[in-house]
């Protein structure tokens, strides 16, 4: 299995390599063989090839199955042409149409709500967002001063892709999926969202599928999280709906995620890059972790490599310990360890138990 290490800016050299150490004890502990290949990106690549997003980067991303990439942080980049924001380009380049955003309490972890444990499939590369849903120019524009039209492409290739792996999904947990849409306005886009939903239902007559109207899901979201397993929907309401999830158990720190696409897949934390903290060994690597044990358990399903999804599976095992121990916990989660620290407690649990 071969895996790239693209560390980002900022915290994202922090919280990277310990996802690497945890990663590496996991996959000792399952022989789980894995070719690691660090790619530079970002600040450091900028400054030592002159460029964020190095041509070299995109072709060894092609000859990967999966990278983790860390945040990056490109609004401090300098505004030349050299320092493009690579993270919007490997989604489109690598057709990463799936962002899949679990959302978790934790005993003892502050949280709105305890006993959540769903995971919110989001489509990634059109709807709305004015950037991804035309070839040159904008999805928004401005006929008069006084109109603007945005555009919103749904297509039934994008909306069939993202429902077949929101499906595979509930299929691994508890085989329930919400398609959450406006189909009752929206009556062709998310219509044609819901019609793919429910022809590829028919391929997973195990998995129970149900429809919620976007507007009551958020204020059933909020006071009843804890119904839900896997939730996809249409890239707005996902974008949205995603950090009103995150935020009902414990915000950013705690909100990983994994970019799929046909034939590979990103981990990527929700979070920025956060340079008001970088440097310090105090960020949280929970989410940066969590994604990469994500991508594991993706690459274990795709590829049906059974050492991956034991690994991904040890990886949850020992985070989940550590954060009911409460013992070794970085400052945002109301510990005191550092980053290294936190890491290094979720590797030994995992050697402890190859013991
Ligand atoms: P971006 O727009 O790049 O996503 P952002 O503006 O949302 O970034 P972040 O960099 O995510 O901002 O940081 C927001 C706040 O959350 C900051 O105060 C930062 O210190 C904190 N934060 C973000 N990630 C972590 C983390 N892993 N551990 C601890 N604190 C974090």
């Amino acid at each position: 299995m071969k895996i790239g290490i693209l560390e980002g800016d900022d915290i994202g050299h922090e919280v990277v390599p310990e996802t690497v150490k945890i990663m590496r004890a996991a996959a000792k502990v399952t022989n789980l063989e894995i070719d690691w290949q660090p790619i530079p990106i970002g600040r450091a690549a900028l400054d030592s090839l002159g460029t964020t997003l190095p041509s070299d980067t995109l072709s060894r991303l092609e000859a990967l199955d999966g990278w983790i990439l860390g945040p990056i942080g490109h609004q401090a980049y300098p505004k030349i042409p050299e320092a493009v924001n690579p993270h919007p380009i490997l989604r489109k380049h690598f057709d990463l149409f799936a962002n899949i955003r679990p959302v978790r309490s934790y005993p003892g972890i502050p949280s709105v709500h305890q006993n959540v444990d769903l995971v919110i499939v989001r489509e990634n590369n059109e709807g709305f967002q004015p950037d991804r849903n035309v070839v040159a120019g904008s999805g928004e524009f401005r006929p008069t001063n006084d109109v603007t039209i945005s555009v919103r492409v749904i297509t039934r290739a994008g909306s069939s892709k993202v429902a077949r792996e929101a499906f595979e999904l509930a299929r691994s947990r508890k085989k329930q999926l919400t398609v959450v849409h406006k189909d009752t306005v929206f009556k062709l886009g998310c219509g044609m969202f819901v019609e793919e939903c429910k022809r590829i239902a028919l391929e997973f007559p195990d998995v129970m599928m149900s429809e919620a109207i976007v507007d009551t899901f958020a204020m059933r979201l909020v006071m009843t999280p804890q119904k839900y397993d896997v939730v996809v929907t249409t890239n707005m309401f996902g974008d949205i709906l995603t950090d009103e999830a995150a935020g009902l158990v414990g915000g950013l720190g705690l909100a990983p995620g994994l970019c799929a696409g046909p034939h590979r897949a990103m981990a990527q934390a929700t979070h920025g890059s956060a340079p008001d903290i970088a440097g310090r060994n105090i960020a949280n690597p929970y989410a940066m972790i969590m994604s990469g044990q994500m991508l594991l358990d993706w690459l274990g399903r795709k590829h049906d490599n059974q050492a991956a999804l034991h690994a991904a599976g040890l990886i949850e095992r020992a985070v989940n310990k550590i954060m009911t121990e409460r013992k070794t916990l970085t400052g945002d989660l109301g510990g005191t360890a550092k980053t290294s620290e936190m890491g290094d407690a979720i590797a030994a649990a995992i050697l402890q138990w190859a013991e």
